[in-house]
């Protein structure tokens, strides 16, 4: 990508809309998705990590399954979705490919993003795939999700996948360009917002409430994942899709709205973490890993000398040295009973003991804090 705008981002998810992508009469666009390919390939080649939330399941499913225009009953939503997902799926392999990147597909429910082991296991996955060059395709798993479980919108979904996985921007495409003070289309007086330093009330206000909604995936949902995002260090920009290389024209200077991060996004899950109050349980180390962990580097089970407590995977742990004291706090990457198991075992000797494959860090250092140091003799705050 020519320009710097979205260069010096580092992770960035990007949402497509449905109407992007598919066509109720020919089906999928598969021009449009090979130019928006390019952009992710040029803004890869710049080092930046891309994630894509892709909609379009359930209506490139009606187009193969021929369904009327019309309101769908939740089973008939989710058997289009059944179809049509492995052809969005395909699209965006083939599409990718073409660039030498490989897709992964990642398909979540609420439930999957609400509860906390599962949430680590996706984004473990999410983190893998990263790290591999891979771009993950996430959607709603539409087939199994009913109402209490599902999103229901790829908005709010998309801005979780953000938060998860530490993004520092989301790109909403989708045939709106920006954030206006009221519906264009019904408001010849209505002015279109560049930027948004904060979701205040009015900015909530204009756009509308659940009446004024025409579909799901309306400003509404796009507000409520900006406050989403922005509240976890991620900025969030609106911009219409409908043009070939979206995202290069973003950065080009086309018309967009960008929500401003109201914190940086390692500083808000750190702030989260650092502020549990009661760690479930406790890590020793020894002065290796005590030193490693100072040089920014993930807690190893090699180093790991006893654990106190009874915990599970994902819960706060406070981390103590050998003179006892806490340097650090984390997110255990396994359950009391595991980590006991594995206490100064060296990584390759892990799969033995607890019979499946080990995770790389007993916390990893996306998880870790390091305590402020006391000094002795300093005033009291
Ligand atoms: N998950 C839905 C689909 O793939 C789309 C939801 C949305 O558009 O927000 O069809």
């Amino acid at each position: 990508m020519s320009g710097r705008v979205m260069a010096h981002y580092r992770r960035i998810v990007i949402k497509i809309g449905s109407a992007l992508l598919v066509d109720g009469k020919t089906g999928l666009k598969r021009a449009w998705l090979d130019r928006l390919s390019d952009d992710i390939a040029a803004l890869k080649r710049d080092g930046v990590e891309v994630l894509v939330v892709s909609s379009g399941a359930i209506a490139l499913g009606r187009t193969v399954l021929k369904v009327p225009a019309g309101a769908l009953k939740l089973e008939e939503a989710q058997a289009a979705a059944a179809v049509g997902q492995i052809g969005l799926a395909g699209a965006w392999t083939e599409s990718l490919k073409a660039h030498d990147i490989v897709a992964g597909q990642i398909l979540l429910t609420l439930q999957n993003t609400e509860e906390r082991r599962q949430y680590l296991n996706a984004r473990a996955t999410l983190r893998q795939l990263l790290k591999v060059g891979a771009v993950p395709i996430i959607n709603e798993n539409d087939t199994i999700a009913t109402s209490e479980i599902r999103y229901g919108d790829n908005d709010r979904l998309a801005a979780r996948v953000a938060t998860m996985i530490g993004a520092d921007l989301l790109v909403l495409l989708s045939d709106i360009d920006g954030l206006y003070t009221a519906p264009p289309h019904l408001d010849p007086n209505a002015r279109f917002l560049a930027e948004i330093p904060a979701i205040t009330p009015e900015i909530e206000a204009m756009a509308g409430g659940a009446a004024s909604e025409l579909s799901r995936g309306g400003m509404r949902t796009k507000v409520e994942a900006g406050k989403i995002a922005t509240g976890s260090g991620c900025a969030m920009i609106i911009a219409s899709g409908k043009i070939d290389h979206p995202l290069r024209a973003i950065a080009e200077g086309a018309r967009h709205s960008i929500f401003h991060a109201s914190s940086t996004p390692v500083s808000a899950r750190k702030t989260w973490i650092a502020g549990q109050l009661l760690p479930a349980g406790t890590i020793h180390i020894d002065d290796g890993a005590a030193a490693a962990l100072k040089r920014g580097n993930s807690l190893l089970a090699a180093g790991v000398t006893g654990v106190d407590g009874h915990f599970s995977r994902g819960d706060t742990v406070a981390i103590v040295n050998q003179q006892g004291g806490e340097i650090a706090r984390g997110l255990s990457g396994y359950d009391s009973d595991e980590a006991r198991m594995i206490a100064g075992q060296k990584s390759t000797g892990i799969e033995a003991i607890l019979g499946y494959p080990a995770r790389a860090a007993m916390v990893h250092r996306d998880d870790l804090v390091m305590s402020v140091q006391k000094r002795e003799g300093s005033a009291h705050a």
